[in-house]
């Protein structure tokens, strides 16, 4: 297992974690800048915020800082009530598609999607089944694509209290079992997002990290969980100061020979976006030295 107390060359910011700097939004551009400056190594932006900043001024930027990418955020929300739904969720996921290889990211990361409408309050029916179906073919429909352009999918496992609303892929092994379908051939075409946050509660964590092995990790997702959590969403912890044992974790991955980035997302509406984001940054640094 690599030693990451000495620096900080194999830590990545996914660039939600300093989406807001006392509690107000800081652009792209400046998160950018924030982490060149310290040393940081790799970014994961969202689009949302590849968007508002411009996909090409952000490519540009990102060379000139010498930033390299550990995922794009996000592909996925494939299920969807009707038709023309599944083909708008297929055409924006080929946009991502593009622009994760505009950015030079290593993986174009998939939350699933849930029941549709349910993100917005108003599930259209209760057929989890027919969702987890959805998002199968969607997967299948993608990875063409994905395969032409030479970027891997990686589907992110999330937590089982967002299979309504976000993502009804919720283990390790839900997630491995698509791959398996659809790349029986391990070509690294499609794999998977491991995020602490949401599998380290899992059983067969361990035996399903390695039944993904080296061809299907793609990239790992590091914070904390905090107990109380207070909000469902957006009250993740910075890792070391909540019950999950990243370091076994990481141990896990590296020993299928995972060697990539170790990428800090972190929501947190009432502690870490309110403070400032270069105190936000060092603390990011220290952390990953000390409890990943
Ligand atoms: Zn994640």
């Amino acid at each position: 297992m690599r030693d990451f107390s000495a620096d900080h060359r194999w830590l990545s910011i996914n660039t939600a974690t300093v989406r807001r700097s006392q509690g107000q939004d800081l652009p792209l551009p400046r998160i950018l800048d924030l982490c060149a400056a310290r040393g940081i190594g790799a970014v994961s932006p969202w689009r949302d915020q590849v968007q508002a900043a411009g996909l090409q001024a952000t490519a540009r930027q990102l060379r000139e800082l010498g930033l390299s990418l550990s995922g794009y955020c996000r592909g996925g929300m494939f299920p969807a009530a009707d038709a023309a739904g599944l083909q708008a969720a297929h055409e924006d996921n080929l946009r991502a598609l593009e622009e994760a290889v505009t950015l030079g990211a290593p993986c174009l990361v998939l939350v699933v999607g849930g029941l549709p409408g349910a993100l917005a309050g108003r599930a259209a029916h209760k057929d989890i089944a027919g969702a987890r179906a959805q998002v199968h073919e969607g997967i299948a429909r993608l990875l063409e694509p994905a395969r032409a352009a030479g970027m891997p999918l990686a589907i992110e496992p999330l937590h089982p209290m967002y299979a309504a609303d976000r993502a009804c892929i919720n283990t390790l092994a839900q997630a491995l079992d698509v791959c398996d379908a659809l790349d029986p051939a391990r070509s690294g075409a499609l794999g998977v997002a491991v995020d602490v946050y949401h599998v380290w509660w899992d059983p067969q964590l361990q035996a399903q990290i390695a039944r993904a092995g080296r061809e299907r990790l793609l990239a790992f997702h590091v914070c904390d969980w905090l107990t109380p959590t207070r909000d469902l969403l957006n009250d993740r912890g910075m890792m070391g100061d909540g019950v999950i044992d990243i370091p076994r974790i990481r141990g896990w991955v590296e020993a299928q020979g995972y060697a990539g980035y170790s990428e800090v997302e972190i929501f947190s509406t009432q502690d870490w976006w309110l403070r400032d984001a270069a105190e936000v940054l060092d603390t990011c640094i220290a952390r990953h030295r000390s409890a990943v």
